[in-house]
């Protein structure tokens, strides 16, 4: 499993992670970006929007499954 968590205040809204990762993230109303699901079965191309981010505020983290 893995959480995927945003630093959401200091998203400068560039759009990186949802021209690599638009299956699981999205621009919100704000233009600030947000993740369409927080909790994962599978990482995906959630990473890639992770190294996209030129404010370095994605993270993911591999937590235990239950
Ligand atoms: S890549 Fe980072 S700064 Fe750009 S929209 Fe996504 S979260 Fe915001």
């Amino acid at each position: 499993m893995y959480k995927v968590k945003q630093d959401r205040e200091k998203c400068i809204g560039c759009g990186g992670c949802v021209a690599v990762c638009g299956e699981n993230w999205e621009m919100g109303s704000d233009n600030k970006s947000k993740p369409k699901k927080t909790d994962l079965e599978e990482i995906g191309c959630n990473q890639k929007a992770a190294d996209a981010c030129p404010v370095g505020i994605i993270i993911i983290e591999e937590v235990e499954s239950e």
